[in-house]
């Protein structure tokens, strides 16, 4: 169990709260989270994840975590091991039992045999063209195939040969035999097993015929006896069916309850398009930390707590809308400022000769290692008479607020002391590549006893004793804030941003973070949160990912609802 509660409240929530009230499945409450395993998990599942895991935590009931794994062609086990992994890693817990819609194949096909002695589910010659002719549309009514009135025996005969291999593939279904002219698409003879001659992750070749989604979906929620089904809503015209299925056949009835999906900003949510992402390399991978994965968040740096506190503040509801980004960095930033130790960093690097220190001194000063928690202690940085400043914090002419650095000015080295510019070096062909500064002995640790006030203070680093590193600064995977929303002919791809990602390989890094791990976070004074890579770093050489930049325009957008 985690310390976290949730504590906000949403309709799903008053349903459940109703039930236990009314006793309606004896106080309990069993929910799950059923994944395809065709993709890697993205933060749209997470949305789910947190609702469904969440509700079982706060009723003390269960959550099952449901593997639908029924088309074969689509599903890896990379994919069953990576949903596990990324479920964990969110701090959820499912108990000691993997549920897997595979386990329920045997029992599917006994109730498909019972639905064809009871006439309501026939063997269909139809190939899958002239099911999807003779369905019908919105506006017309489907044509009954002429297969839908086989004998009894007939049907028991076929479906059994069908799973014995028989017949090829594509050359025979079992349909539920419903209502052509149902004005539910979905009611219209839906199939219920297709042939596929393929092998299965987990029964291998024992089956050739795999049973539909809405087939398994319903029941295997009913094998299971989830009280409440909480699905998208994009399933709500698949209910009927569901219900259908579970009638005919007399079995336990959960309830089903849709919530709209989530749908962020600058970003895709389905798994097809992000297969595309990767088989079309337009990322690294699933867990490029670009991609709106789990997989890909976490190795960006995100934090489980920042997502399931982003997952408590967008609510749950039944009407889709695009959830700004920025709400969802501004948990992660949130997040990290209590947590993450502040270190400095020079990302592009602008050597700076202090003249007036001594040639071989080195000292060091005492940094405070996170404002927000001062048990979180201080570590000592070295300074010496060469040090790096970002290039940008100089400016030999100096625009109206320009603060910073500039010749004449003088300003505060964090933790260290007062600097000021007394001469500009430049190479051949005018670029500034050095500075020469003269600090005040007197200000040690950033003050000075006469009062005097500077404007600005800057991050640096000494330059022998910093290390050099590689660092990613990651931006929006698309540029469009809704590549979903395609016009003339685009595809969301053409909406990529092509500045998403700007490697830096000659960062200048404090020494403390020399033998930094995989995965630990920190905040680069004054640029932003940085993670260390998991994948490209080696002992003693970091690589860094950035995370989110300081500027937090959730900030931005509330400021200008409320105005
Ligand atoms: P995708 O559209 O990305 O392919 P999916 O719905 O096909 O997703 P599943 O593996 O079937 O993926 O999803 C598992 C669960 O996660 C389902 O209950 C589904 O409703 C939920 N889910 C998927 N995408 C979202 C989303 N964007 N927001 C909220 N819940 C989602
Ligand atoms: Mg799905």
């Amino acid at each position: 169990m985690r310390d976290h509660v949730p504590s906000s409240t949403n309709f799903i929530k008053d349903i459940v709260l109703n039930d236990i009230k009314t006793n309606k499945y004896n106080g309990k409450v069993i929910t799950r989270f059923p994944p395809e395993p065709n993709g890697y998990l993205h933060i749209g599942h997470a949305k789910s994840i947190c609702l469904n895991f969440g509700l079982a935590e706060e009723f003390n009931g269960k959550c099952n975590l449901r593997f639908d794994d029924t088309n074969p062609s689509k599903e890896e086990q990379e994919y069953v091991d990576a949903i596990i992994e990324d479920v964990k890693w969110l701090g959820y817990d499912w108990g000691d039992k993997i549920y897997y819609a595979s386990d329920y194949f045997e029992q599917l096909y006994e109730w498909a045999i019972q639905l064809i002695k009871d006439g309501k589910a026939y063997v269909c010659d139809l190939s899958p063209d002239e099911i999807r002719q003779y369905r019908g549309t919105l506006t017309e009514p489907g044509k009954e195939s002429p297969y839908r009135n086989r004998s009894v025996e007939e049907n028991l005969d076929l479906l059994e040969r069908m799973k014995n291999g028989e017949f090829a593939e594509g050359s025979r279904v079992l349909r539920a035999k419903i209502d052509m002219s149902s004005g539910n698409i979905n009611m219209r003879d839906p199939v219920m097993y297709r042939i596929r001659n393929e092998a299965h992750q987990r029964t291998g070749d024992k089956w050739c015929i795999y049973p539909m989604y809405d087939w398994a979906h319903g029941l295997s929620d009913s094998i299971e006896g989830i009280t409440h089904s909480i699905c998208t809503m994009e399933y709500e015209d698949h209910r009927p069916l569901y219900d259908w299925f579970i009638e005919q056949l007399n079995v336990y009835h959960p309830q089903q309850i849709e919530f709209a999906r989530l749908n962020l900003s600058h970003t895709v949510l389905s798994k097809r398009k992000l297969l595309r992402l990767v088989n079309e390399k337009n990322v690294e991978s699933w867990d490029d930390p670009r991609m709106p994965t789990l997989a890909g968040m976490r190795r960006r740096g995100y934090t489980p707590e920042s997502i399931r506190d982003f997952a408590e503040r967008i609510g749950v509801g039944k009407k889709e809308s695009l959830v700004d980004i920025a709400l969802l960095e501004h948990c992660v930033r949130k997040d990290l400022n209590k947590k993450a130790q502040r270190v400095m960093a020079v990302l592009r690097p602008l050597k700076v000769v202090i003249v007036n220190y001594p040639e071989n001194k080195v000292e060091y000063l005492e940094a405070i290692n996170n404002p927000e928690d001062s048990s979180m202690g201080i570590r000592d940085v070295p300074f010496s008479r060469v040090i790096y400043i970002e290039k940008d914090d100089f400016m030999e002419e100096p625009l109206k607020k320009f603060y910073r650095l500039t010749v004449g000015r003088e300003v505060r080295l964090r933790y260290a002391y007062y600097i000021k510019c007394v001469e500009v070096i430049k190479d051949d062909y005018g670029n500034v590549i050095e500075l020469h500064c003269t600090y005040d002995p007197e200000t040690r640790g950033g003050w000075s006893p006469d009062g005097r006030q500077v404007k600005s203070t800057l991050h640096w680093v000494s330059a022998s004793h910093s290390f050099n590193a590689e660092v990613r600064l990651y931006n929006h995977l698309f540029a469009k804030e809704n590549p979903d929303e395609t016009e003339d002919g685009n595809d969301f791809i053409d909406y990529i941003n092509s500045n998403s990602i700007e490697i830096l390989k000659n960062c200048c890094i404090e020494p403390s973070l020399k033998q930094a791990k995989a995965g630990e976070r920190y905040q680069f004074e004054r640029i932003g949160y940085f993670c260390v890579d998991s994948k490209d770093s080696n002992e003693g050489s970091p690589v860094f990912n950035r995370i989110v930049t300081l500027k937090d325009e959730w900030l931005k957008v509330l400021k200008s609802e409320k105005s």
